[in-house]
């Protein structure tokens, strides 16, 4: 990268999009680059419904949801990695179930807040220079003041390529036409979601993922955050 950039500090860039935009890799490649913090948004909705689900509680049940958050602890590492009650959560939030249910979660207005509320704490005892945060709304609801707001954009049949090679990847038994179906069914729940649906902002960048590789998007990003150099 040449000479050490340098950003004024408590910066956020935001990278949003839809399930298997990529959003994910590029804003954790992104971080590791800046070797700033990484917060992954949809990993945290996906731990809460982990931890209702553990908690013999009713994904659908605003109520249940609400208190089985209060009762947790939740917080994420610097790579982004989520930890409930102080264990990390690896492989269990990926799995074809809470691809499922992790929806109805998410629809839970009193939960939204709370969960953002939690993630934007975490934001501010962050030691690292900036954060870089992906999700759904983390640029219009979680973090309305980032510097760098990106929304990254693909095709469904991109989409569900690299959604299906990753679960593969995990050892998950699916076909390519069920990841497909998923993914089409979960965009079509989360654009439901009035203002924290996936859209871009005025003053997002769109990055045009179809075609791009992992390191060509990430070097289309680094471009943009330079810039926010002072
Ligand atoms: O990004 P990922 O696919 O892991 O997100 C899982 C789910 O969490 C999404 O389908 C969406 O329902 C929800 N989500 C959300 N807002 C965010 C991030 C994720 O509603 N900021």
């Amino acid at each position: 990268m040449g000479k050490e950039p340098h950003f004024p500090d408590g910066l956020v860039i935001t990278v949003d999009g839809n399930s298997g935009s990529g959003k994910s890799s590029l804003a954790k490649k992104l971080a590791i680059k800046l070797n700033w913090s990484f917060l992954d948004s949809g990993a945290w909705y996906r731990a809460l419904t982990w931890a209702t689900l553990r908690a013999e509680a009713d994904t659908k049940n605003e109520a249940e949801v609400l208190a089985t958050l209060s009762e947790i602890e939740i917080h994420c590492d610097s790579h982004g990695k989520v930890f409930v009650d102080g264990e990390a959560c690896i492989d269990c939030l990926r799995t074809p179930l809470i691809d499922q249910l992790v929806s109805e979660v998410a629809d839970h207005v009193s939960v939204r807040e709370a969960l953002n509320k939690r993630m934007r704490e975490m934001a501010c005892t962050s030691k690292a220079e900036g954060l870089v945060a992906d999700g759904r709304d983390a640029g219009t609801i979680i973090f309305p003041d980032a510097a760098l707001k990106v929304f990254v954009r693909a095709g469904l049949s991109v989409r569900a390529e690299r959604r299906f090679q990753q679960m593969q990847r995990s050892g998950i038994d699916i076909t390519l036409p069920e990841v497909q179906q998923a993914l089409a069914a979960r965009d079509a729940h989360d654009a439901l979601r009035g203002d924290a649906a996936p859209h871009p902002t005025v003053q997002s960048r769109i990055l045009d993922n179809d075609n791009k590789s992992l390191e060509e998007a990430v070097g289309c990003l680094l471009t943009w955050a330079l810039q926010l150099q002072n």
